[in-house]
């Protein structure tokens, strides 16, 4: 390895070590302080009261509510129990025992405290000391963002448009990684409505399966994404560059379940991914993984499909090749061939090495069958073979219940869903984290610089529609998970509106 390299890895891999209360700028409290409660009148009169945003969805949102509930005693009492019954239902969901019937009364109990809450309790908070004090952070929320707010780290990987780096919030020491969009490849390349779809997808969806976009803003030559770091590479590294090419079964379980829960959320919000393939699975630094890379992404309407070669040629649904229209089932073919990957250590209908020419390969995904070595199990071979069926009204996934069926399949046996989608299943690998999972930087190509190509006024409209900055949920997230929501938010003796709220 280089010397260029090898300090670009280890500026990084420090940075990381401290990610969570180091590697702030000394300036941290200077860069969030908060602006007096009456410079947000305004915010106060155009924030839309709406109870399920204000104090469930929003994570700072819901803190402060919770603060406030926490100094009415009735409020408190309805916690208390509705607490008692969420540790119950968890010790139940343990054993993964009765859990429907755990589950209706969770819900039922849920409903009703929020049906409670939103009503006096939630007047009172707009009036108390809580409520502006989350406007004040709404404002913090409201600052623009610039390239300044950031630490820029090495080289990540380069994308069609432009490279991806891993950088540093300067104001809370997060790492994130940056994704850049030459304005001039955008331009050239008529990305426009590409870049603006990934981001506009990516800033609705929130899932611990899809990588977060947390900052969109621009510089004088980029459009910048700035996404959760996934320090673990992509399963195309892991799967080939690590010893033998493939995984054991644990993990091609454990990512293949992580993946269809990423691909059920995403179904769910009539998102269609289409670009599934084992360099867009990424390793988080604890080994849990997110579907990447959302640019051939669209939201389908209800019930509608589309139409068009979309994708990666290997991994294509056979639909998708015909030029058929397709929804939501070119998906679970690229689980199937995710899994395939996974397992045999090479892609299905193409041996290793090989590299036939696109009509060979169109010809073989549409009629030849896949062929299935030793390294397959009984379970695995089944479960391939109904998500790799040719035709979509047959395939596993696109009936009825959609992806469940996936889960319910006898591969998945040993997998409990709900411990999986609430985070608490650890993962069967988790990633050095003195190693850094890419390419050295001096091998990833260098990104071309395109000539001949003026930006003007035109280009401002899209720019200004991509350029939003925060994205609330995300960044309130990332201002709780650090550590400054907790150093920052401090009141003056309990109920009183002290002078200090605006410290
Ligand atoms: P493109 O849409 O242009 O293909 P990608 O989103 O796939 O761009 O990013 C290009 C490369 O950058 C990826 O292959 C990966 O190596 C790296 N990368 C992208 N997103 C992240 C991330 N969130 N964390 C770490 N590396 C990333
Ligand atoms: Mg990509
Ligand atoms: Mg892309």
């Amino acid at each position: 390895m280089e010397i260029e390299s090898i300090v670009a890895n280890s500026a990084l891999v420090r940075a990381r070590e401290g990610k969570r209360f180091k590697g702030r700028s000394w300036k941290w409290r200077e860069m969030l302080r908060f602006p007096h409660i009456s410079q947000c009148a305004e915010l106060a009169m155009s924030t839309e009261r709406d109870y399920y945003s204000l104090c469930v969805k929003q994570p700072i949102g819901k803190k402060l509510f919770q603060l406030f509930c926490r100094i009415h005693e009735k409020v408190v009492i309805t916690l208390s129990v509705l607490h008692v019954v969420l540790i119950c239902s968890s010790l139940f969901l343990q054993s993964n025992q009765c859990v429907s019937i755990v589950l209706k009364h969770e819900q039922s109990c849920i409903q009703n405290l929020h049906k409670h809450l939103s009503g006096e309790p939630f007047r009172q908070y707009q009036d108390s000391m809580f409520f502006d004090r989350f406007l004040q952070w709404k404002m913090v929320e409201r600052q623009p963002i610039t390239k300044q707010c950031f630490r820029q780290y090495r080289l990540l990987g380069k994308g069609g448009f432009g490279e991806v780096w891993a950088c540093q919030v300067r104001a809370t020491g997060m790492m994130y990684a940056c994704k850049k969009l030459e304005k001039t490849h955008v331009k050239k390349r008529r990305g426009e409505a590409m870049a603006l779809n990934e981001k506009q997808i990516l800033e609705r969806l929130d899932s611990r399966f899809v990588v977060n976009l947390v900052y969109a803003y621009e510089t004088k030559h980029a459009l910048c994404m700035v996404l959760t770091m996934m320090s673990g590479g992509d399963l195309r590294f892991h799967i080939y560059n690590i010893g033998k090419p493939g995984l054991d079964r644990k993990r091609v379980r454990f990512y293949a379940a992580e993946v269809c829960c990423g691909l059920i959320h995403l179904h769910q919000m009539s998102i269609l991914y289409r670009d599934l393939k084992p360099e867009n699975i990424l390793l988080d630094d604890n080994g849990h993984i997110r579907i990447s890379d959302l640019g051939l992404a669209v939201k389908l309407s209800e019930g509608s499909l589309v139409r068009g070669r979309v994708g990666t040629l290997g991994y294509m649904a056979p639909e998708v090749i015909g030029l058929e229209h397709y929804g939501m089932s070119a998906d679970w073919w690229g689980l199937g061939c995710l899994i395939y990957e996974m397992t045999a250590g090479q892609p299905p209908f193409r041996a290793r090495g090989e590299h036939p020419k696109p009509p060979e390969m169109e010809r073989r995904i549409q009629k030849e069958q896949e062929e299935y070595g030793d390294k397959f199990s009984q379970n695995v071979k089944n479960l391939c073979s109904l998500l790799l069926t040719k035709d979509p009204k047959e395939r596993l996934g696109c009936q009825r219940s959609g992806g469940r069926e996936v889960q319910y399949h006898p591969f998945f046996r040993k997998i409990n869903f709900r411990m999986l989608e609430a985070g608490l299943v650890e993962a069967p690998f988790k990633p050095d984290p003195r190693l850094v999972y890419c390419s050295d930087v001096q091998d990833i190509e260098e990104f071309s610089i395109v000539k001949g190509v003026t930006l003007d006024h035109t280009d401002s409209n899209f720019y200004s529609k991509f350029n939003t900055g925060k994205v609330p949920i995300s960044w309130q997230n990332e201002i709780i998970e650090t550590g400054c929501f907790g150093e920052l938010n401090i009141f003056g003796p309990v109920g009183s509106r002290s002078p200090d709220l605006d410290w």
